[in-house]
């Protein structure tokens, strides 16, 4: 049976990515390492369209949340917190247990936090050292405007700019030197397409800077050891790096690069919108009202008749793995994610199973038709 990983990460990787990491094992201390790493950061470069750092660690992406924390809040700070759902709290909660303290603001599940709230709130909070905002909230399937957002607050008064874009990266765009970001956390299994295990973290000059003048708490999530190993004349790391796993990354970036990060992106785009109008069609109710905050790269829907339990179960026996909803939205929502690299057959076999498994009257196919048009852009 052809299997479909319909999961928000890991997700099926391309078949590049799969032989890279095959690899034999070289040394993490020799020239040849140095160079894989060095050729790894010269492709994101690319994708963020930046010459900042990337440093690269052994975690998932709750990690690279966790070393952003550490390394830039204290005992005493003050951040705001901007979440529209689970991974926003989440992100909230890693950096209260520096001992910073959160001004929260929280916002409806299916819905963003908007550039004058977040205007408002800095103008009640000048002193605030961070403003953390989740870019895709992959609980709920929204993509935050963070480029307008962060557009919206004075340029002189910014705090740190701390985004995850564990779920964003790699599928859509996320520019962190054009729009303003200072600290852009993210992992290899989404929208990079890489097993998972490897957190990555973009940081902006001003957070080099800031880096610089103060000390970290974490030994193994130092930021500046991972920086200082980082140089022209050889890219290391302090510890043991999972090294099979940047033969993946490199592969992956090389996929994305190759046809052209923005086409890439486009891609992504039109294969939601394609695909949430057919599950519309077939009388699936989605999550997210507002056209322009659905996610490129995962699709949040109920079943009809408060079905999606059930509907889950039943394309999981297909081959069909979803997941499911979290916090309040659990048991309520399937979330479908389609980071892969996936045409028009791939999404045909998946709406064909979604049809059948809520029992939808399959005779009218205009469901098919409509997602073939949006997605071949027509
Ligand atoms: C998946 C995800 C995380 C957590 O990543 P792990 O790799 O599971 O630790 C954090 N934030 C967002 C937005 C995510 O989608």
């Amino acid at each position: 049976m052809k299997k479909y990983l319909l999961t928000p990460g890991p997700v099926q990787l391309p078949k590049e990515v799969l032989g890279a990491g095959s690899a034999q094992m070289i040394s993490h201390r020799c020239e040849e390492f140095s160079s894989l790493f060095k050729g790894i950061s010269a492709k994101l470069r690319l994708l963020f369209e930046s010459e900042s750092p990337v440093v690269i660690l052994p975690s998932s992406g709750t990690g690279a949340l966790e070393c952003a924390a550490v390394n830039f809040l204290r005992p005493g700070d003050e951040f705001i917190s901007l979440s529209c759902g689970v991974f926003g709290e989440r992100f909230r909660e890693i950096a209260s247990r520096t001992g910073a303290r959160a001004v929260s603001a929280d916002f409806t599940a299916g819905e963003a936090p908007d550039a004058e709230s977040a205007a408002a709130l800095l103008r009640e909070h000048p002193e605030a050292r961070a403003i953390l905002i989740t870019h895709n909230e992959t609980s709920t399937g929204v993509t935050v405007p963070l480029k307008d957002i962060i557009a919206a607050l004075p340029a002189a008064k910014r705090p740190l700019i701390m985004a995850d874009g564990v779920s964003s990266v790699g599928a859509m765009e996320a520019l962190p030197e054009k729009w303003g970001i200072d600290v852009l956390c993210t992992a290899s299994q989404k929208g990079l397409m890489t097993p998972p295990g490897l957190g990555l973290i973009w940081l902006s000059p001003r957070a080099l800077a800031e880096l610089d003048k103060r000390g970290c708490p974490s030994y193994y999530f130092d930021l500046k050891l991972h920086l200082a190993q980082m140089t022209e004349k050889s890219y290391a790391n302090p510890y043991t790096p999972p090294v099979s796993l940047y033969y993946s990354l490199d592969a992956a970036l090389e996929v994305i690069l190759a046809k052209g990060s923005r086409d890439w992106f486009a891609k992504r785009r039109r294969w939601a919108s394609a695909f949430a109008a057919a599950v519309e069609l077939l009388g699936c109710e989605l999550l997210v009202k507002d056209k322009a905050l659905r996610s490129a790269g995962v699709t949040a829907f109920s079943a009809p008749a408060g079905g999606s339990e059930a509907t889950r179960k039943i394309l999981s026996a297909l081959g069909f793995e979803t997941a499911g909803g979290q916090g309040a939205l659990k048991g309520k929502i399937i979330r479908a994610a389609h980071y892969s690299d996936w045409g028009w057959d791939e999404m045909n076999d998946i709406l064909t199973a979604i049809a059948s498994s809520i029992d939808a009257d399959t005779k009218d196919d205009s469901y098919l038709k409509t997602a073939q048009q949006i997605f071949n852009g027509n």
